[in-house]
């Protein structure tokens, strides 16, 4: 737990670094927090709506990288699931660039984006085959992540083999994510 909690600071610090200044430190806060639920609620939302056909097909994410069977190569199969873990973050500047409003700042759009992709595709999927994920991939309605969210709401699933979570494994995704973010944004 104790661990949960130095990770919750340090993948909130580096959002009220890349925008305290300029949205103010409150709402840089707020704006994260947000969208760490978001990433939650739209991961727990993915599989409840992709229960039945056509979605179970359509959703790539219930239909190919939950698929017991492959019917595509692992890399691949990896390479469209960070594609839809961008655009489920992605979407949100889309909507407001054309509802022309500004909730969240584009620089934590990109963080959280760049985040979940560093944590499920690198560390649970790529580099070590966390029992965590393995968890949520056995049953999918357990075990979303972020872990501190499925303590919250309740869905996250003991496994006596579990592993213990690594903080450097997710704490060095953030820290890529900010500086990709901090990149990226010099060009822009
Ligand atoms: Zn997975
Ligand atoms: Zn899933």
């Amino acid at each position: 737990m104790i661990t949960l909690i130095v990770l919750a600071l340090i993948w909130i610090s580096f959002p009220i670094l890349l925008i305290g200044k300029e949205d103010g430190y409150a709402s840089a806060f707020i704006q994260a927090l947000l969208l760490f639920y978001w990433s939650y609620m739209g991961h727990v939302y993915a599989h409840h709506a992709s229960l039945q056909y056509p979605l179970n097909m359509i959703n790539t994410h219930v239909s190919l990288h939950h698929a017991k069977l492959k019917y595509v190569p692992r890399w691949f199969e990896l390479m469209i699931e960070a594609f839809n873990n961008f655009m489920g973050f992605f979407v949100i500047y889309l909507l407001q660039s054309i509802a022309g409003v500004k909730l969240f700042n584009l620089k934590l759009i990109l963080y959280s984006a760049f985040l979940y992709i560093g944590l499920h595709i690198f560390y649970y999927s790529v580099l070590t085959d966390s029992k965590y994920h393995q968890v949520h991939h056995d049953d999918p309605f357990y075990n979303y992540s972020p872990e501190l969210f499925d303590i919250i709401f309740n869905t996250k699933k003991y496994d006596k083999n579990y592993d213990k979570i690594s903080l450097i494994h997710e704490a060095i995704p953030a820290l890529i994510s900010y500086y990709l973010v901090i990149y990226i944004f010099k060009f822009l």
